[in-house]
């Protein structure tokens, strides 16, 4: 929680001066009781004996005069408040993003992506309401507290004691019912972290469940974590709500112990009826004063809990470091994977059965194209994963350009690639940014790629052609339009190393062939990687891998994969036969 203070106090000078303001009218407004008692105490009685108006009506005067004073202040106060609040929350909020961005793919999965969202925004939106809270009523309720008690104690004394005779029993119940807040309010976050995470899967997953009619039991799921949250949420809330009706009760009981001990003391000529008014008034400011403190204790809670869930992901240390220069390097290998295995999970834990991709070696030279084929989950993507380096190989290195991929600073490394994978996302803006991704790539390069993908006719046959708005998630297009969109997306930068990931498992046979003819005619420059399940896509490469459950099991070109790889033949088999 200090830390995410911090962020505050870069607007020092701003707090200081939304702090000062808002002291002044604390000050003024605990004033105004003061003046009513005088007004009613002396001079109501002496405008009676003397008729003359001018002293009720200039102490009236000042005291609305006062009142107004005070309301402008604390407006003052809380504009200033707000802002600086709004401000430090961006600074947080885009640093905690930045930090989410260089997250490595292991530090992703283990945090999951909807917790990662919702520390983004529920959370950092906790931690605004208690800088809200703390600058509107930090500072405020204590003077109170303070203030009005030692004017109540120049008032009246006996009276006061009454009025400190109640209060540590307030205090007590809000102490001790906050404390147990902060946990509570760590479970219903996660709870929402669940609740967004089926809503994350519903939403994107509309189309497959509404054509499987799944919306009834995915209804169930989402009215299961959403009642969970509810369920946590009133749990909370229950609990510090509790102190509410304590507090109310000790207010009234208070009030009424106060009006009768007053009226004992006016009768025996103790004290005076302004002074009884004004200390009620008093007594009301300040038990208002301690409910707000407890305000100030719901939200601290909130925002404690949500700032641990911030700094958990801002504390995650960098795992990819980069390394100084290695002792082996190759030379001239464009790619290399010497030995490479890789498990997802803790790699302490992992035994050769569990690796994802064992004992992987092979090479590209920079003029070459390699294909990898192999069922699903045989680790296709992961090989392209570890070459981008979204995760670390668990054992063995990686090559790119005779250098560790360890010593590249990231972005070095990832700027070699285009890649265009199948979880891909369109974004709602033209098909013009959607290619260049804010990359400042001159118009005739996009149309090049556009056209080398074969989505140059698509995307002239749109309304606008490349200033056509997509929808969001590109929802007007195919699936064939889409990949297309990516694969101008991967090339536009005409990248080093491209990389299309079963980019083109929605193309029929003809179009694909004809991007591929077209990149190594247009792209040649470009080492070109190819992941896929069809083995037309990947028969004219220079080497071919054939994974199965992580091991390599044929490696080699077409041909030589007819002659001595038995599942390479067989996919053959089953996918040229039919073509034939
Ligand atoms: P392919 O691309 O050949 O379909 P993948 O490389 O995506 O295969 O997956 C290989 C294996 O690793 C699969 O068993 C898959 O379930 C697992 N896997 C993939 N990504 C993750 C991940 N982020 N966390 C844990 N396991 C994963």
């Amino acid at each position: 929680m200090k830390r995410a203070i911090k962020y505050l106090l870069v607007y020092k000078e701003r707090l200081i001066s939304g702090y000062t303001v808002k002291i002044l009218g604390t000050v003024v407004e605990l004033f105004i009781p003061w003046i009513m008692a005088k007004i009613l105490d002396e001079v109501v009685p002496s405008v009676k004996t003397t008729k003359n108006y001018m002293p009720l009506a200039l102490w009236g005067g000042l005291m609305v005069l006062l009142a107004l004073a005070a309301r402008f202040m604390n407006m003052f106060a809380n504009r200033r408040a707000a802002w600086t609040s709004k401000e430090a929350v961006k600074t947080l909020r885009d640093d905690l993003f930045k930090k989410i961005m260089n997250l490595s793919g292991k530090q992703t999965d283990s945090f999951g992506i909807p917790s990662l969202v919702s520390r983004l925004t529920s959370d950092v939106y906790n931690i605004h309401g208690f800088f809200n809270v703390i600058q509107r009523i930090g500072v405020r309720a204590p003077l109170i507290i303070t203030g009005g008690l030692i004017i109540s104690a120049t008032l009246d004394p006996v009276l006061t004691l009454t009025l400190v005779a109640t209060l540590p029993f307030v205090f007590l119940i809000v102490f001790t019912i906050s404390r147990k807040g902060v946990p509570l309010y760590t479970k219903v976050q996660t709870s929402v972290d669940e609740m967004v995470r089926v809503i994350r899967e519903d939403i994107s997953g509309i189309r497959v469940i509404k054509a499987l009619s799944k919306e009834q039991f995915e209804r169930g799921r989402f009215q299961g974590a959403n009642d969970d949250t509810v369920k946590n949420e009133l749990h909370a809330a229950g609990v510090m709500a509790a102190s509410g009706p304590f507090i109310s009760l000790s207010l009234n009981l208070g009030l009424v112990l106060v009006v009768i001990v007053g009226a004992y003391r006016i009768n025996s000529g103790a004290s005076l009826p302004g002074v009884i008014v004004a200390f009620l008034t008093y007594f009301t400011m300040i038990l208002n004063a301690v409910i707000t403190v407890n305000r100030i204790f719901i939200n601290y809670s909130k925002a404690s809990a949500s700032a641990d869930r911030v700094w958990a992901v801002m504390d995650s240390e960098n795992d990819l470091k980069v390394t100084a220069e290695m002792k082996h390097s190759t030379n001239g290998h464009r790619i290399e994977f010497r030995n490479v295995s890789f498990t997802y999970g803790d790699p302490s834990e992992a035994t050769d059965e569990k690796m994802v991709l064992k004992n992987i070696s092979f090479t590209v030279e920079p003029d070459e194209s390699l294909g990898i084929i192999g069922a699903t989950g045989s680790g296709k993507t992961t090989i392209l994963s570890l070459l981008m380096r979204y995760y670390d190989a668990t054992k063995g290195e990686i090559y790119v350009d005779g250098r560790n991929v360890k010593e590249y600073e990231l972005d070095e490394l990832r700027r070699k690639f285009g890649a265009a994978f199948q979880n891909d996302v369109v974004f709602a803006d033209t098909i013009e940014e959607n290619i260049s991704f804010g990359r400042d790539i001159p118009h005739r390069d996009i149309e090049k790629a556009a056209k080398a993908a074969q989505a140059y006719d698509f995307i002239m046959g749109k309304d606008g052609g490349f200033e056509h708005e997509a929808t969001i998630k590109g929802s007007d297009l195919s699936g064939g339009q889409k990949q297309r969109l990516f694969i101008s997306r991967a090339l536009a930068g005409s990248p080093e190393i491209l990389i299309l990931d079963d980019s083109s498992s929605a193309l029929d046979y003809k179009t694909d062939a004809e991007v591929r003819k077209a990149i190594n005619a247009d792209y040649a420059g470009s080492t070109m990687i190819s992941v896929a399940q069809r083995i037309s896509s990947v028969m004219k490469m220079d080497k071919i891998i054939v994974l199965d459950d992580g091991k390599m099991i044929g490696y080699g070109k077409h041909d030589e994969l007819m002659e001595n790889c038995e599942v390479y033949r067989e996919i053959a088999a089953t996918q040229l036969g039919s073509l034939a």
